[in-house]
């Protein structure tokens, strides 16, 4: 589990921005306001920040986040815009406004922070705090709500400091959050689809479309603040290749998914072994997950045998997503 850290609260200056920066550099975790909501800040392109913040926000299961830049330049380089795309940039970045997207080839962002997904949520928030902080660290920054998973968004500090105290490196208070409740997320990966309402009302968003929205499908159950629909363009990643799962000993022609130092048996047989960590680390093992299995998945081996991992902290995220990719729940 996360051991305890000392949380510090810091105001809003040239000084609590620079040390955010130096902290997101190291791979640390920054609470910051934006318009909507207070966001808990990692390195988008640092897979084990990025598992760090799961961890800290205890969420049960890799739900991609989204991924904040500066301005619409920076969001290029993460993904495609197709002609909705540019028209709502246009109109509403920076602002409550997520757009989910095509993933791009060259996007450095973190496999984990997307949950593996070929697509990727990106947003220009419109604060200064958030700017400044974007501004000074210069990359990417995943920052979903700042509160443990399941719990109502954080609109001020107290809030994060109630929720994250002890779990993440700092907290800029900034004063409450104008907006106060999430961006409103649209996927324009062919027709333009509203996954969330939010900050952003859906007329404004279709006035500029000069369209009505479609509605994501059939509600699923799940948190107040998930998308209406995750389980529709937030689809699960699945390797084409069998997972299967709880390997004690490899069979001839399958790729081995190991975990911690002591392999299955016939480890040395398996068409190629990527460990997710040799040292039995969930967090490091967490931001391994989906890369090695894209990695494994391209070895055309007739199956993925996946080593036990514990359920412990992360380990519950690592084996739902382990679980999903076998085809128990797609
Ligand atoms: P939060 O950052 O806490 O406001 O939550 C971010 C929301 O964006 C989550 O509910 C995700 O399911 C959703 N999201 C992020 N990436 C994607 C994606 N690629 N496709 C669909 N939904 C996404
Ligand atoms: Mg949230």
């Amino acid at each position: 589990m996360t051991a305890l850290l000392a949380t510090r609260v810091m105001r809003a200056d040239t000084a609590s921005v620079a040390e955010a920066a130096r902290i997101l550099t190291a791979g640390g975790l920054v609470a910051f306001p934006t318009e909507t909501v207070y966001g808990l800040g990692a390195d988008a392109s640092n897979g084990r920040a990025v598992a760090r913040l799961y961890e800290a926000k205890g969420r049960p299961a890799f739900n991609p986040l989204i991924a904040h830049v500066l301005d619409l330049q920076a969001a290029r380089a993460l993904a495609r815009f197709d002609a909705d795309a540019e028209r709502l940039a246009a109109a509403f970045w920076p602002g409550p406004l997520t757009l989910v997207l095509p993933r791009s080839g060259q996007c450095p962002v973190a496999e984990l922070a997307t949950a593996g997904l070929d697509t990727i949520a990106v947003r220009v928030p419109n604060h200064k705090v958030a700017r400044e902080i974007l501004g000074a660290f210069g990359k990417p920054v995943v920052a979903p709500s700042a509160n443990i998973s399941g719990h109502v968004s954080p609109t001020n500090a107290a809030h994060v400091l109630a929720d994250l105290g002890g779990r993440i490196d700092l907290i800029v208070d900034g004063g409450p959050t104008p907006v106060g409740i999430e961006s409103t997320i649209v996927a324009c990966v062919g027709k333009p689809v509203l996954l969330r309402p939010g900050g952003l009302p859906r007329a404004a968003i279709e006035q500029t479309l000069k369209h009505v929205l479609a509605d994501a499908p059939a509600p699923t159950a799940g948190a107040a603040d998930a998308p209406v629909a995750p389980g529709m363009l937030a689809a699960h990643y699945a390797p084409r290749t069998r997972l299967r799962l709880d390997v004690r000993r490899i069979e001839p022609g399958e790729a081995l998914l190991a975990f911690g130092p002591e392999l299955p048996e016939h480890a040395k047989a398996a068409k190629l072994a990527l460990n997710l960590s040799a040292r039995g680390d969930l967090i490091e093992a967490a931001a391994n997950l989906f890369s090695h299995l894209r990695a494994l998945d391209a070895t055309s081996a007739a199956a993925i045998a996946v080593m036990p991992v514990p359920g412990d902290g992360l380990g519950e995220a690592i084996n739902d997503r382990l679980r999903r990719a076998a085809g128990g729940d797609r």
